[in-house]
């Protein structure tokens, strides 16, 4: 019997730019995947198109992966057994592979230019067709197959540039399987003949690259977006070129995430234009353009992954919230689903929501500690926590704790004029005169004791209850929104109660009837 293999899994994102959310959701499937089956989760760098770096790429992603709660058992940073993992200082293990393939017959040099590439190029543009370098033209162009052995020989030593190209096989129906979307068949026919090594950079492109590196990293399992899915015919290929068709991985092709409206991928324009972050931390370009991210608008990296795993897997029940130790029990690849999973901005925010509401006050005083802080107002834990329990329901996002706290911590500089034209009424000034003078009388203003108390004076003086509590909460607040008035006065005290209210009776006075 054979043993069963171990999972192994590979994140692996090009430092093109900051990692985009569907990146975010190849990583985590991954590392459910990984976590599920008790395997490992390793974190690759492919950088070798060196026109398409960006740096502080790859540092973002490594910072995104730790905010979302990604563990890397093997990775640049982590080191590990097939160290390094940064396919740029794995360079000189490529080239030994596009040899053996050009060997065994697999593979041959070509040594178009770029230049006589591009005319062949527009000449079939201007045909109408598009040129593709395959089995049909290989025979007429510049190459280790067309011309004869001397003049290959000739070419290679004359230091000339050239490439390594796969030489697909003619007219034969690949047969593959993918994990998500079942058994797949493609006719090698549709198919060109792909770089797999340049001369000019001594580097492998991505195709060889990746292909080598699963096999020496014995990755199992390519867990991948729906984008990889064309390349897969060549990848196979690969592994049956090599020898390696034992050992290849299993393959699945996630979906899609779709835009909020409309068809086609969710992209980067789509957040600028809706407004919501398509990225999971800020990103600032070198042309200092800023995207904005899920981190600094306000989410819970919990609820971020919670709502992220549900686009395109589900638990096969009605549960929607789930830890991440929840979601590594309950996930697996068949409940994956093959068509692309829309995003919903407005679904992002419920979940966030439930997770602020679940999250305890100490640990949201601690969010709004620092917020304060930035305003110049210094407060504990205890203090910003008590003042987050009488507002946590109404948050959608981190950031709203500020505003919906602040009145607070700083008396009102100004009244809100509707406000004011609807609940500070002439004929009521007199009572809230005698209101103050009630909350002086008394010894301390816990709920318990104002509640009962002013609302029965209210009532036996007639005093509508409605324009008692607006009013009063416009004088200590500014505004006549918020939390129970009664409870906001014991938060902030006798003393800064009566101070606000003679505040707003100093500054509203008596209006004209
Ligand atoms: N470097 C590829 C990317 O940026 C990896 C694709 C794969 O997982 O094979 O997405």
């Amino acid at each position: 019997m054979t043993q069963k293999r171990r999972v192994r899994v590979r994140f692996a994102p090009s430092p093109t730019g900051p990692l985009h959310i569907g990146g975010v959701r190849t990583a985590l499937y991954n590392y459910l995947f990984a976590r599920h089956e008790g395997g490992d989760m390793i974190l690759r760098i492919e950088d070798t198109d060196s026109q398409r770096f960006v740096p502080g790429a790859e540092d973002y992603i490594m910072e995104a992966l730790e905010w979302c709660g990604i563990k890397l058992d093997e990775g640049i940073r982590e080191g590990g057994p097939h160290a390094p993992y940064r396919q740029s200082e794995r360079k000189e293990i490529y080239l030994k592979y596009a040899l053996q393939l050009v060997e065994s017959g697999n593979a041959y040099y070509a040594f178009d230019t770029a230049e006589e590439l591009d005319a062949l190029r527009k000449e079939a543009e201007s045909q109408g067709r598009s040129f593709s370098y395959d089995a049909k033209v290989r025979g007429s162009l510049n190459n280790s197959l067309s011309l004869p052995a001397d003049e290959v020989k000739a070419r290679l030593e004359s230091g000339a540039h050239w490439v390594i190209r796969f030489k697909m096989p003619e007219n034969e129906n690949v047969e593959m399987d993918d994990l998500i979307r079942g058994h797949i068949t493609i006719n090698t026919s549709t198919l060109d003949d792909k770089v797999l090594y340049k001369s000019a950079d001594s580097l492998p492109t991505y195709h060889l690259a990746n292909i080598v590196d699963d096999h020496l990293m014995e990755v199992s399992h390519v867990i991948r977006g729906e984008e990889w899915l064309p390349s897969l015919p060549l990848h196979y290929l690969l592994y049956r070129a090599f020898g390696w068709t034992d050992t290849q991985p299993q393959f699945a092709h996630l979906p899609l995430l779709l835009k909020p409206q409309g068809q086609g991928k969710l992209s980067k324009r789509d957040g600028d234009k809706f407004g919501f972050p398509v990225f999971p931390l800020e990103w600032h370009s070198a042309e200092g353009e800023k995207s904005i991210g899920y981190r600094e608008e306000g989410y819970l990296p919990q609820a971020f992954i919670n709502m992220l795993a549900l686009l395109g897997w589900n638990p096969g029940t009605e549960q929607e919230i789930f830890s991440m130790d929840e979601l590594i029990e309950a996930f697996s690849l068949e409940k994956v689903s093959k068509s692309g999973a829309r995003f919903n901005q407005d679904k992002a925010k419920w979940f966030n929501q439930q997770y602020i509401r679940n999250s305890s006050d100490e640990f949201l005083g601690a969010q709004l500690k620092g917020m304060l802080a930035e305003r110049g107002i210094e407060v504990t834990v205890e203090r910003a926590a008590e003042a987050v329990a009488l507002i946590k329901e109404r948050a959608v996002l981190l950031k709203d704790l500020l505003p919906l706290t602040l009145y607070m911590f700083e008396a009102p500089k100004s009244y809100d004029e509707k406000s004011v034209a609807k609940f500070w009424k002439a004929e009521d000034v007199e009572r809230f005169k005698t209101l103050r003078e009630k909350f002086a009388g008394l010894e301390t203003i816990s709920v318990a004791e104002t509640e009962p108390f002013i609302c029965q004076w209210a009532v036996d003086n007639g005093f509508p209850l409605g324009r008692m509590m607006n009013g009063l909460r416009l004088a200590v607040l500014g505004i006549s929104q918020g939390p129970s008035i009664f409870a906001i006065c014991e938060f902030i005290g006798k003393e800064e109660t009566l101070a606000r209210m003679d505040a707003a009776l100093a500054a509203l006075g008596c209006p004209e009837e």
